[in-house]
Order: structure tokens, then C-alpha cells, then sequence
């Protein structure tokens, strides 16, 4: 979604919530966007981070290595990540960075140059207390550790909360591996359970099938839920019966894609309009758009990638009926076990792995219950509902600094 986009949905809910100028500034304004340009190999990658709002604590948010990373792109992310970390009473505010590159084009070597330039042009705004990053879209721990790397050396000191998502050995956390598909997994349950629905009673499509798409496909599977399509950027395939997802993510070690599984074939627009009665959007943004909107089945979609809806197509798929658990809340589990791996990192403890998954499952579930009845109470969706209680708490910590 463009930031124009998410303009506009902000003066939509400014108006549901009587804000003024100032608070509507507040909102849309960036406390900074930094570019740079990274060499290696004698090429030149265009490189991003941006902080959207800190009154809540420093930045937070995922650094992205795709073709597509544009500054319109990072600020729209950095922006969902304020509402994301306020929602879930988190002491972050909301950042993201992106390099444009297609990492697959690149060798091992080069990705770790690349990782390491990148530190060099931001470390002097990133830091523990200032912004911590954590992976993205084909981004992952052991780039999490070259980051964190090159920034101790350059500092001349540890600080292993500066970034998380980090290898165990560094200092990250179990939890963190799955843990945005754990949190889709939890919130979609509890869901379940309030609107009464039998996993028997449920087809599902999976869009991506990477660390979020394939951890809940597996977490799915194995609690005896159908999965019926699943697909990755080389296309999809559908089985009636339901897939077996650990064959299907062999198929795709070996293979590169999900496509070369056994039967049929059908492509990333035929999954989105699939007969299918719950659709997991777990790829990248602007995939349901104005254009094909009508044309989705799912009466319930959990949107685990960021901005997988555009606008309009959120208000096509409101008035024909459609449950949608948004990304804000839906994708949150990902920062809550971040924020654990900052806390341990910052105190020195260890916790162990039983007290974190206790706490993880009672944050997702009491975050989803205030915004499913906060919903209901107010008569708005889901996603107008966690955009209002996440901009409350916000504009509550700038009223404290005398902002407003
Ligand atoms: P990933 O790189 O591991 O996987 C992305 C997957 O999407 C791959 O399977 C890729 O083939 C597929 N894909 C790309 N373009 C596609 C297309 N047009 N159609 C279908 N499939 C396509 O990334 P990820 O970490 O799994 O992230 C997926 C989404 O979840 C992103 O939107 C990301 O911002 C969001 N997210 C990730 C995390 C996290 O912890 N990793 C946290 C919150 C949100």
C-alpha cells in the first residue's frame, strides 16, 4: 500500500475519532528518513531506513532485501509498525528498512558485504535505545548476525539488543524463529472458537510459502486443519483432499518451488479467487487490490503479510461480508517475541523458553480480545477498531511529552 494510501485511511479514522491538525500531523509526519547508497562489487544498491513515530519508545522494525524496496515502501512499513507496537502495548516506536536488491541474484558472500555496508551507513542511528532492527522479506537470522557483527565492531562494544531476530548463539531467542506465524496461529483460534467454527469445516489457501506462509501451513497442518492451496512467487498448487505441507516444503528444498509438488497447478490469482472458506495472505503487499477483490471466495482472510489489501479493496471485501483479522494484529507475534529478545538482552537474564511461551500466547490472545470487542462494541471492523486503539495509545504518550 502507498503512503498515499495510508493517508487517507488515517484521515478516514482521524474523522471516526474527532482528532485535530495536530494529532493528525502527529500521525503522518517522520521523525526521520535516511537513503544511502551502498557499494559492493563495484554495483550500487539503494539503500533505506526511516523512523515514523518514537513517543512510545525507540524505533522497531524488520529490514527488507527485495527488488521492489522503494522509500514510499519503507514509510508505509515503518508506519504500520507504530500502530503494530502501540496496539500491542509494546515500548516501541515504529521504523523500517529496506535494501532494493534481489538477493537471490547474489552470492552468499555478497549478501554478507552487502549486510555489512549496510551497518556501516546507518549504525549512528541505530542502537538499543535509538532503533533495532529484525528481518524481513528475504531477510533472516544469520544476516541478523553479520549486522549485529559489524556494529560491535565499529562500536568497539556489545549491544546484542540492538537487532533481534538475531542466531541463538548471538543472543536471540527460540521463540523468535516462528513466532509470527505462532502468533497468526493463536489469534486465529481464539477467532474460531467466538464465531464457532470447526477446524472440519474449513478449507484453506495459503499465499507464500516462505517463514510465515510455510511455519503456519505446518502449524495448521499438524492440529489437523485442511490446507488446500498453497503458493510461492513461481506460482501454486491445489489438492481437494488437502496437501501434505511437509512434503510440499521438501518438494520445494529440492526443487526451489512449490509448483513441482504432485498435481495441479494453478497460479498466485487463481488462489486468491479459490473456493476456499479461509485465505492466509503470507507473501508481500497489494495483492488483493480494487481489481480482483470481487472475485474472493473466503469469508474469513488473516492477513499475515503486511498490506496484502489496498484500501479499496478493504471496503470491496467489507461489504460483501468478509472477517478480516488485520495485519497490525494478525502479523504481531513476529515483534512481541523481538521485544522479549530485546528485554533479555537488555538485562542479561535468561529466561527460559516454557515462561516466554506462556507469555507470548497471553499477549496474542489478550490483544486479540481487546480488539475483537472493542470491535463489536463500537460496530467497526477489526481493522478500524486496532487502528483506533493503537493511535489512542500514541497520541496519549505525546499528550504526556507536552507534544500536543
Ligand atoms: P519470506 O521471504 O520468507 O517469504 C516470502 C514468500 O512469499 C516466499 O515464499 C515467496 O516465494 C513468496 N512470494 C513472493 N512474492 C509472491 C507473490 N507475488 N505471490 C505469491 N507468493 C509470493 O518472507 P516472510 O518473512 O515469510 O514474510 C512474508 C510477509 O510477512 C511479508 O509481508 C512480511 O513483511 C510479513 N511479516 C514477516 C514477519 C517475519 O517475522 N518474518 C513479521 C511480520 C510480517
Amino acid at each position: 500500500m502507498s503512503f498515499a494510501d495510508i493517508r487517507k485511511r488515517v484521515e478516514e479514522i482521524s474523522r471516526l475519532m474527532n482528532l485535530g491538525e495536530k494529532e493528525v500531523n502527529i500521525l503522518l509526519n517522520f521523525r526521520r528518513i535516511a537513503r544511502k547508497e551502498l557499494e559492493i562489487g563495484g554495483k550500487r544498491y539503494l539503500a533505506f531506513r526511516a523512523l515514523h513515530n518514537d513517543a512510545l519508545g525507540p524505533g522497531k522494525g524488520g529490514i527488507r532485501f527485495h527488488p521492489n524496496v522503494s522509500e514510499d515502501e519503507v514509510k508505509s512499513l515503518a508506519f504500520w509498525m507504530s500502530i503494530k507496537n502501540s496496539l500491542m502495548g509494546l515500548p516501541f516506536g515504529g521504523a523500517k528498512g529496506g535494501i532494493k536488491v534481489n538477493p537471490k541474484e547474489l552470492t552468499e558472500n555478497e549478501i554478507e558485504e552487502l549486510s555489512r555496508a549496510y551497518i556501516r551507513e546507518f549504525h549512528e542511528i541505530l542502537g538499543e535505545n535509538k532503533d533495532i532492527p529484525a528481518p524481513d522479506v528475504y531477510t533472516n537470522p544469520k544476516i541478523m548476525g553479520y549486522m549485529l557483527d559489524e556494529f560491535e565492531k565499529i562500536k568497539g562494544f556489545h549491544e546484542p539488543a540492538m537487532i533481534t531476530g538475531k542466531p541463538i548463539a548471538l543472543g536471540g531467542i527460540k521463540l523468535r524463529e516462528d513466532s509470527t506465524s505462532r502468533g497468526g496461529f493463536i489469534i486465529l483460534k481464539e477467532f474460531l472458537n467466538l464465531v464457532n467454527k470447526d477446524k472440519s469445516e474449513l478449507k484453506i489457501g495459503i499465499q507464500g510459502f516462505g517463514n510465515v506462509g510455510f511455519n503456519i501451513a505446518k502449524m495448521l497442518y499438524e492440529d489437523g486443519f485442511k490446507i488446500i492451496c498453497v503458493s510461492d512467487s513461481k506460482g501454486g498448487i491445489l489438492d481437494e483432499r488437502g496437501l501434505n505441507i511437509f512434503e510440499v516444503r521438501k518438494v520445494k528444498e529440492e526443487t526451489g518451488s512449490v509448483v513441482n509438488y504432485k498435481g495441479e497447478r494453478i497460479t498466485n490469482k487463481e488462489l486468491l479467487e479459490y473456493e476456499v472458506d479461509l485465505l492466509i495472505l503470507a507473501a508481500m503487499e497489494n495483492q488483493i487490490t480494487n481489481e480482483n477483490a470481487g472475485e474472493v471466495k473466503a469469508k474469513y482472510i488473516l492477513e499475515l503479510a503486511n498490506g496484502p489489501i489496498t484500501s479499496e479493496a478493504d471496503k470491496i471485501l467489507n461489504k460483501k461480508g468478509a472477517t478480516i483479522i488485520p495485519d497490525i494484529l494478525a502479523n504481531s507475534g513476529g515483534v512481541v517475541a523481538s521485544y522479549f529478545e530485546w528485554v533479555q538482552n537488555k538485562c542479561g537474564n535468561i529466561f527460559e523458553d516454557e515462561y516466554l511461551e506462556k507469555r507470548f500466547e497471553k499477549k496474542m490472545k489478550e490483544a486479540f480480545k481487546k480488539v475483537y470487542e472493542f470491535s463489536q462494541e463500537e460496530r467497526l471492523n477489526m481493522r478500524i477498531g486496532a487502528y483506533i486503539i493503537a493511535i489512542k495509545r500514541i497520541l496519549e504518550a505525546e499528550r504526556a511529552r507536552g507534544t500536543i
